[in-house]
């Protein structure tokens, strides 16, 4: 097997230009998370997951909700 002698050190921030720290950073973003509105409340929920407002999921109530003691 092919041994790569490659060794990774710190790298002081004044010996790294501004193109090459922006170019890094190029792919960095941060994107918004998915989301769409509950079939049964309009919540808006992550999609394939059961609605945290309403317990419903594919228009169907599968988590009743909790009903306070
Ligand atoms: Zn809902």
């Amino acid at each position: 097997m092919m041994q790569l002698d490659i060794q990774l050190f710190a790298v002081p921030f004044r010996k790294v230009s501004k193109t090459r720290k922006r170019m890094r950073r190029a792919h960095n973003a941060m994107t918004a998370p998915g989301l769409t509105n509950c079939k049964e409340c309009g919540a808006q929920i992550k999609p394939h997951r059961v609605c945290p407002e309403c317990g419903s999921y594919k228009g169907k109530t599968v988590v009743e909700e909790k009903k306070e003691a």
